[in-house]
């Protein structure tokens, strides 16, 4: 029996006996990548990458204490959560204490996308309704109740099959982008634009009521990262908030990408719009296991207590994937990782910035923590997106060392989430590189 497969067997399988749905990064040249350590990978020949958005491996690539405590309760049991065990009520209050007091009931996944689903159902349950609003641009997971409100998705495919997504109880707002969405920073003032998105939310529920109909739910990522790494006007939350309570309506935040502690200065980033707001549902998931499929609602008692189906996640809440998690939880705290997240993601800002003031092609620098994105464009004024530079920095990169992604509706922002052990060592390498980059291009 051979020991390793070829690379070309590898490929020609994947091709030809696997789901092609799945795109590779770097179609034309993929990574073998054998090991991970901290923020770092490594291929088949040894060659180090730095990894700037696996937001998985959140508390850094196979990290050993999370590694070891998946391995001690894999040896001890595995059961559903069915049975008595210590470590379920252990993950439910370590997480219940990062959240607002309200937010004190937990549903364990496996997914993100499971997570999201479950969200859905309890706010539709919670009022007997079915209309939700989401974002343009917006992503949340894979099964089918959510590619009806990923309009990120939408986009990528022919109309013929995004319409078999569209569904009648869905409704699109305009993504809070004020550098490059539908109310711009350079023809109003935050404030103004602030107001004028939260009226696009307002309007649908308008004419949702004029139908004699009501949201059960706005569901948004706390910042949107496929959208572009977007951070909203300040006011926008809360403003929709109000919008949402007065018409009975709840709110979902999707923090599967941007939370535990990635923000730097809190544990979720739904906290960063101040402390009076606070969503009615939260749902968490990939850096949850760092790696291991495991997933969260988080939700008010009054919520909980409206879901009236049975609900039993054979995976969800089991001994071992609640001791990963509270691993996970862990060492963010014992590695200081929330205050390098800050630490880091303002030096990262602060080198993305410089950058800026050097190459005209960078429009916009933007970030929280080590959630940061660089938008490019062909002219400052107009902001006209520069999809083929983003492409050529990330292809570039790729050979050097350097694993970026570029993401939002024109695929010209470059964005960073890596590991949160990242350095500012990791920020000037990659920095250094990107800077000659686009001086050749
Ligand atoms: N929400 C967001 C914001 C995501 O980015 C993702 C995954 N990319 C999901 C939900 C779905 O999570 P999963 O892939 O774990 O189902």
């Amino acid at each position: 029996k051979k020991e390793r497969l070829s690379t070309s067997e590898i490929l020609d399988i994947r091709k030809t006996k696997y789901g092609p749905s799945c795109m590779l990064f770097f179609e034309q040249a993929p990574l073998r990548i054998e090991r991970g350590s901290g923020q770092y990978m490594f291929d088949e020949e040894g060659t180090r990458y730095i990894d700037c958005i696996n937001n998985v491996a959140h508390v850094g690539h196979s990290h050993p204490r999370v590694t070891e405590a998946a391995v001690k309760q894999m040896k001890q049991l595995y059961t559903n959560n069915r049975y008595l065990h210590d470590n379920l009520p252990r993950l439910v209050e370590k997480i219940t204490q990062t959240m607002p007091t309200d937010l004190s009931v937990c549903y364990f996944t496996n997914s993100g996308s499971e997570a999201n689903d479950l969200a859905l159902q309890l706010t539709r349950m919670f009022r007997h309704r079915h209309d939700i609003i989401t974002l343009d641009n917006a992503y949340h997971g894979t099964v089918t109740s959510l590619q009806q409100i990923n309009p990120y998705k939408w986009k990528q495919v022919e109309k013929e099959t995004s319409d078999m997504y569209r569904s009648q109880w869905v409704h699109v707002v305009p993504a809070p982008d004020s550098y490059r969405g539908k109310y711009r920073d350079d023809e109003y003032t935050m404030e103004e634009l602030t107001d004028l998105y939260v009226q696009e939310v307002q309007h649908v529920v308008d004419d949702l009521r004029g139908q004699g109909r009501a949201p059960a739910a706005l569901i948004l990522e706390s910042m949107q990262s496929c959208g572009g790494q977007i951070i909203y006007p300040l006011g926008y939350l809360k403003g929709i908030k109000r919008i949402m309570d007065e018409c009975g309506g709840l709110i979902i935040a999707d923090e599967v990408q941007v939370g535990f502690g990635r923000v730097g200065d809190h544990w979720w980033a739904f906290q960063q719009y101040g402390a009076d707001f606070v969503p009615d549902i939260v749902t968490i998931g990939k850096p949850m296991g760092n790696g291991h499929p495991v997933a969260a609602v988080v939700t008010t008692k009054e919520i909980s207590q409206s879901f009236k189906l049975p609900y039993f996640n054979t995976y969800g809440g089991n001994p071992v994937s609640c001791a990963i998690a509270l691993a996970v939880l862990e060492v963010i705290e014992t590695d200081g990782l929330m205050e390098n997240a800050k630490i880091v993601g303002n030096y990262l800002m602060d080198q993305m910035r410089e950058l800026a003031s050097r190459h005209q092609c960078i429009g916009d620098v933007r970030g929280r923590g080590l959630f940061c994105g660089m938008d490019l464009v062909l002219d400052r004024t107009t902001r006209e997106p520069a999809t083929e530079l983003a492409k050529y920095i990330v292809g570039k990169l790729r050979y050097d060392g350097v694993i970026l992604s570029r993401d939002g509706p024109h695929e010209n922002v470059l964005k960073f989430k890596p590991p949160m052990c990242f350095s500012k060592q990791d920020v000037d390498e990659v920095i250094t590189k990107i800077d000659k980059l686009l001086y050749e291009f």
